[in-house]
C-alpha cells in the first residue's frame, strides 16, 4: 500500500526493526568493516550492495534519499552536498564533452553560471529557451547531440511556472529525458515525474531543510526513461564501463536503478560531493514537517502578494497565485495547493527605492537565502545575479528593480505591518 505524502514526510525511507533506534541513526563513519577481501571485492565490482567508503554512500544519507524518492514518486535517489552538485550530477551523468543540452532561460543564477560558464568549459553546450516558447521554438533548439532538457518548476527568482508537459513532450520526441529542478515547489506542491519529467533535482538547502541549517541537494530518478531504446545517445549507461569491469548500467540495474547507480559509482566516486550524515539528519527533521510548513508558507505568501498588489508604492507583483499573474493558469494546473512562499515585486522608484525599502524592514532580513522559516528578502541584481548584464537579467526574467521576498512562517499580520512601515519610509 502506498502511503499518502504527509505520511511519507513523517515516516518514509526508514523502518527500524525491533529494538532499533526510532530516529534515523547518524552513521558517523567513513569506512565499513568486512570479514574477507572477497566480500569487499564484490562491492567494488558492483555485484553486491553495501557500504565501503562514505565518499560514495552512507546509510544515513540513503535513508533520507529513499524518503525523497518516495515523496517524488521516483524509483531511486541520491543526496549531494549542495543543490549545485545535484544539478551538475544530473546533467553530467548523461551529457559530457561534445554534447548539448536545452535549458529554460528562467533558472537560478547559480545554475545558469554552472551551465553557461563552467560546463561550457567542460565542453557541454547549452541552448537557453524562454519557458514561454512555442512547441516549435522549443523543437528548433534541439541538435543531433542534444542529451537532455532542463527547467525549474517554479523558477528562482523569476517565479515563472514551467509547462512541464510541453517540455517533456519535446524532450521525448527527441528521445532524451527532461530534468526538472523542483526546489521551490517541493513534492508537496508539485510532483514533476507525474507530469512526464524523468529526473528531478533539489536544493534541499531551501524548503526541504526549511530552517537554513544544512546545505544539501538531491537527485531523483523516475526510473521510467528507456535508456536502451536510445542507446546511441547514452553510451555511458548503455555500453561497458571499463572502470567497473565492463558493467553496463542500463542492463545490470535496469531502468529503475541505472541512472543513480552510475552517478554514484562514477561521479560520487570521482568528485565526492557527498552530503554529511549530520546534514542528512538535519534535513530529515525538516522533511518531517515539510507538508505542514509548505501549506503555511503558501497561505502567508498569498495574503502578502494580495496586500502588495493593492499598495500604492508597489509597481508590480509577481506571484502565480494571483489571478492576474501571467502564470496563474499554469499554476492552477501544476500547483493547485499553492505557489510556494516566494513573492517578487518592484518598488516604485526602481533600484534605489528597493534598497531603501529593504533597509527599513525589521522582520524581513536581508539574506542570500530563500525558502526558510524566517522571512527574508534579496535584491538579485546587486547580489546573486550580479554576474549578469541587463540583457541577460531581462532574458532570465529578473529586472533590475526586482525584490525577492521569501515569506516565512511568522504571523502574516506582523509581516504585513512590517512591509507597510518599510514602504511608508520610501
Ligand atoms: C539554491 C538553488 C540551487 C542551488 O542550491 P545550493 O544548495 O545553494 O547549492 C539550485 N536550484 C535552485 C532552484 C535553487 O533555488
Amino acid at each position: 500500500m502506498d502511503n499518502r505524502i504527509e505520511t511519507i514526510c513523517v515516516q518514509g525511507g526508514y523502518r527500524p526493526g525491533s529494538g532499533e533506534p526510532r530516529q534515523v541513526p547518524i552513521i558517523q563513519s567513513t569506512t565499513y568493516k568486512y570479514d574477507s577481501s572477497e566480500e569487499m571485492g564484490r562491492l567494488f565490482d558492483l555485484e553486491a550492495e553495501g557500504y565501503f567508503y562514505s565518499r560514495l554512500q552512507n546509510p544515513t544519507c540513503d535513508h533520507i534519499a529513499r524518503k525523497i524518492a518516495q515523496l517524488e514518486g521516483g524509483a531511486a535517489a541520491m543526496l549531494t552536498s549542495s543543490g549545485q552538485a545535484a544539478n551538475f550530477y544530473a546533467v553530467f551523468n548523461i551529457a559530457s564533452c561534445g554534447d548539448h543540452v536545452v535549458a529554460s532561460s528562467s533558472i537560478y543564477g547559480g545554475t545558469y553560471n554552472l551551465f553557461a560558464v563552467t560546463m561550457k568549459k567542460m565542453g557541454v553546450e547549452f541552448t537557453f529557451v524562454s519557458p514561454d516558447c512555442t512547441p516549435q521554438e522549443l523543437d528548433a533548439a534541439f541538435r543531433p547531440n542534444t542529451k537532455a532538457v532542463f527547467g525549474e518548476t517554479i523558477a528562482n527568482p523569476a517565479l515563472t511556472v514551467l509547462d512541464i508537459e510541453k517540455f517533456a513532450a519535446a524532450a521525448h520526441r527527441r528521445g532524451v529525458p527532461l530534468i526538472v529542478d523542483n526546489t521551490f515547489a517541493t513534492p508537496i506542491l508539485c510532483r514533476p515525474l507525474a507530469w512526464g519529467a524523468d529526473i528531478v533535482t533539489h536544493s534541499t538547502t531551501k524548503y526541504m531543510d526549511g530552517h537554513a541549517a544544512a546545505l544539501g541537494g538531491c537527485v531523483v530518478d523516475g526510473g521510467r526513461f528507456d535508456w536502451m531504446a536510445h542507446s546511441d545517445k547514452f553510451p555511458g549507461l548503455c555500453t561497458p564501463d571499463e572502470s567497473y569491469h565492463g558493467v553496463i548500467y542500463a542492463e545490470r540495474f535496469g531502468g529503475e536503478g541505472a541512472f543513480i547507480q552510475k552517478a554514484t559509482a562514477q561521479l560520487m566516486r570521482d568528485f565526492g560531493s557527498m552530503m554529511s550524515p549530520q546534514s542528512a539528519f538535519i534535513l530529515n527533521l525538516g522533511l518531517e514537517s515539510l507538508h505542514v510548513r509548505m501549506a503555511r508558507h503558501c497561505e502567508n505568501a498569498q495574503a502578502i502578494a494580495e496586500f502588495l498588489q493593492s499598495h500604492p508604492k508597489i509597481a508590480w507583483v509577481r506571484y502565480s497565485g494571483l489571478a492576474g499573474d501571467p502564470y496563474f493558469q499554469l499554476a492552477r494546473k501544476y500547483l493547485p495547493n499553492g505557489s510556494c512562499g516566494v513573492v517578487s515585486f518592484g518598488v516604485k522608484g526602481g533600484r534605489q527605492a528597493a534598497e531603501t525599502f529593504m533597509a527599513r524592514l525589521k522582520l524581513g532580513t536581508i539574506a542570500t537565502h530563500v525558502a526558510d522559516a524566517r522571512t527574508c528578502c534579496l535584491h538579485p541584481a546587486s547580489s546573486t545575479h550580479r554576474q549578469m548584464n541587463d540583457a541577460e537579467l531581462a532574458a532570465a526574467g529578473v529586472p533590475a528593480d526586482l525584490v525577492r521576498l521569501s515569506v516565512g512562517l511568522e504571523s502574516r499580520e506582523d509581516l504585513m505591518e512590517d512591509l507597510a512601515q518599510a514602504l511608508d519610509g520610501v
